[in-house]
């Protein structure tokens, strides 16, 4: 076609040589654009993205992609990356899919007053990925707990996490020696493992899995103990130092969220490494979610 179009206008007084030549180029530039948009439209649907990757290295899943949707493998059941529902804040935490769980970036740094009501990175979970990963039952997960020593308390947690606390641990050891009044932080601990849902829900908590402990209960704050008319009064004592080791090593903390749980960490390593956010964030209106202690 391009050879055809030259030899036309070259043999055509009515156009300059030089313009003999720029039409063909102009046709062939406008067809190698064409090709390129084709091609980038297409790309999202079979490149993997960044959050899956993310679940496969950290959770042991697998996926695999089925005319362009990604659909992710937990043992018996099998779930889309992303269900395709577009959702407000609230329902991100009540009916997460998978890409959900990357919906709010969680930060670390210096500790920070929360303030916006749809903050709650971390707080959308997937059940299914959980009982995936962790034990199904709770004499599946029972089973696979260990007894850690965590800086003087005995906790049993899952074998899978055993090396993130114990690396805890020793963050918070010498920190102790330096510091001995952070101590009161780390007695009469709430505890680790706990087969239970979050208080007046019925998502399960972390807790069931052996994945997430809570630190002495007497210096927390939590969001509803708090809540009055004028919203969620955000508060915390729990000092930077110990946040700091658990994030170190993988786990989120509860005074991160708009529905605060200041005794909290949870070991989440996905919500902590950068190349897991490399997708584009789902779209949400942000109304305030509801729940209780995780
Ligand atoms: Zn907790």
């Amino acid at each position: 076609m391009c050879d055809k179009v030259g030899i036309q206008t070259a043999a055509s007084p009515r156009y300059s040589v030089r313009a003999a030549f720029r039409l063909p180029l102009l046709i062939v530039g406008a067809l190698l654009l064409v090709g390129l948009a084709g091609s980038s439209r297409a790309a999202p649907s079979s490149d993997k993205p960044a959050g899956l990757r993310c679940l496969e290295r950290y959770y042991g899943v697998r996926s695999e992609n089925q005319d362009g949707h990604w659909l992710v493998h937990l043992g018996k059941s099998s779930l889309p990356y992303d269900d395709g529902l577009n959702k407000h804040a609230a329902q991100r935490i009540e009916t997460p899919d998978l890409q959900d769980m990357f919906g709010e970036r969680y930060r670390t740094g210096p500790i920070r007053k929360v303030q916006r009501a749809e903050e709650d990175p971390g707080r959308a979970r997937v059940e299914a990925l959980f009982m995936a990963r962790y034990g199904r039952t709770q004499g599946a997960v029972v089973s696979a707990l260990l007894p850690i020593d965590f800086v003087g308390t005995r906790l049993r947690v899952h074998r899978w996490v055993a090396s993130a606390f114990r690396a805890v641990a020793a963050r918070l050891g010498p920190l102790l020696r330096q510091k001995p009044e952070l101590r009161e932080f780390l007695v009469g601990m709430g505890g680790t493992f706990a087969w239970r849902p979050i208080a007046g829900t019925q998502r399960r908590s972390a807790h069931s899995y052996g994945i997430a402990i809570d630190l002495n209960v007497k210096r927390s704050h939590y969001w509803r103990w708090r809540m009055n008319n004028a919203g969620l009064a955000w508060d915390n004592s729990y000092p930077q130092e110990i946040v700091d080791a658990f994030e170190s090593e993988g786990f989120i903390w509860g005074g991160r969220w708009y529905h605060y749980d200041t005794m909290h960490f949870e070991y989440r390593p996905e919500l902590l490494d950068d190349a897991c956010y490399a997708d584009p964030v789902p779209t949400g209106m942000g109304r305030p979610s509801q729940g209780g202690m995780e």
